[in-house]
């Protein structure tokens, strides 16, 4: 078809025929599949992307059959709706076919064509894999969300019933404890959700010139009373000033802050956690170390997804929200830098945030202690 229209161009030179191939070869280049088949069945014009499911690839065999049989349907007069074929791979695909007659007088509801003699068919085919990952993800999350707000919801319930019947002050009092303690988990795990999904929403909305010395400095701030509650020495390395990342401040405070809030809860009474900065060619690397239980092997990779916890019986004790480090992971990609972890079962962890050093700071590698 595209050789045609360039044929038609060349022989009329008109204005007409040159819009048509503009048109032509835009459709060749979307990323959707087109199959176009004239009334004969034949096919008249296919698209880049319609390429593997005419090539009469074993892979594609079930999507080519799901065309060919709608094609024919619709031709001979009969409304489809989108079918889904899904293929295993691997990779596993989701792809959505939909064929659409083409009739010249469109008031005619695809009926014009004489029964048998069909009409020109479009073809549309969409991988639709991103997408339904994407759902996927959403749908768990939205079940995860509703999973992990019903137990402490329960729990307030519970305590308050109880309250209603009890006049012990010395039990009313500790049951209210409690109901104060769960009521706080609600609002921590809220107060968590809504800052991912602002952070993952809004990307870096602020860019200024960070000092890590500062940005460091605030986070241990703000992780210093659960430290001293813990007993627990948070040792700043401090990091030289000329030490600068282009970020959002805020975002950075509170990956930092996440990082040490987890270093203070997951270390035992007594023990020590070190946070220090340096610069590492055109980085620099945020590391907090602490000597506490460590994580498994196993859990290495999935210690960043939103409501994974190793130990979930730890991390309900300590009034984990199961959303630290997926913030912390986010701010990383926000900063076009990444977070990656050591650890050793029973010895200790450290979390490294990785971020793209501020244009003119120091560029060799050397250690700022
Ligand atoms: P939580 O609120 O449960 O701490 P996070 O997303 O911050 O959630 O961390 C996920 C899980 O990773 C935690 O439940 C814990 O099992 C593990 N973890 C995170 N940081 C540490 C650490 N410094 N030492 C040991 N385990 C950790």
């Amino acid at each position: 078809l595209v050789e045609r229209a360039v044929d038609h161009a060349t022989e009329r030179g008109d204005e007409v025929a040159r819009s048509e191939l503009r048109l032509v070869d835009a459709m060749r280049r979307i990323p959707q599949a087109l199959i176009l088949y004239d009334r004969s069945g034949a096919v008249a014009f296919a698209n880049d992307a319609a390429a593997p499911y005419l090539a009469g690839r074993h892979s594609e065999a079930l999507v080519e059959e799901a065309i060919a049989e709608m094609a024919a349907s619709v031709a001979s007069g009969a409304k489809r709706a989108p079918e889904a074929v899904d293929l295993f791979g691997p990779p596993r695909r989701s792809i959505v076919v939909s064929a659409t007659a083409l009739v010249d007088d469109p008031v005619s509801d695809g009926r014009s064509a004489v029964a048998g003699q069909g009409t020109d068919v479009l073809v549309v085919v969409e991988d639709v894999t991103d997408r339904r990952r994407l759902e996927d993800v959403r749908r768990d999350f939205v079940a995860n969300i509703s999973h992990e707000l019903k137990t402490p919801v329960g729990a307030l319930s519970l305590l308050a019933e109880t309250l209603l019947s009890e006049d012990d002050p010395a039990v009313t009092r500790r049951l209210t404890a409690r109901l104060l303690s769960e009521a706080e988990r609600v609002g921590r795990t809220i107060d968590d959700l809504l800052e991912l999904s602002q952070i993952e929403a809004g990307g870096v909305a602020r860019r200024e010139e960070v000092p890590v010395h500062l940005f460091v400095a605030e986070a241990v701030d703000r992780v210093r009373p659960a430290a001293e509650q813990q007993q627990i020495a948070i040792d700043v390395e401090q990091p030289g000033r000329d030490l600068v990342v282009v970020g959002d401040r805020r975002q950075l405070v509170s990956a930092t802050y996440n990082l040490l809030d987890n270093a203070v809860k997951y270390s035992d009474a007594g023990a020590s956690v070190v946070v220090r900065a340096r610069s590492v060619a055109g980085s620099v690397d945020v590391c907090v170390q602490d000597h506490g239980v460590g994580i498994p092997t196993r859990d290495l990779e999935r210690v960043f997804e939103r409501f994974y916890r190793v130990d979930r019986a730890r991390s309900r004790e300590t009034g984990g929200t199961g959303l630290g480090l997926a913030i912390v992971r986010h701010v990383a990609a926000n900063h076009a830098g990444e977070v990656t972890l050591e650890s050793v079962e029973g010895e200790g962890s450290t979390f490294t945030l990785r971020l793209p050093a501020a244009a003119g700071g120091p560029s060799d590698s050397h250690e700022v202690g």
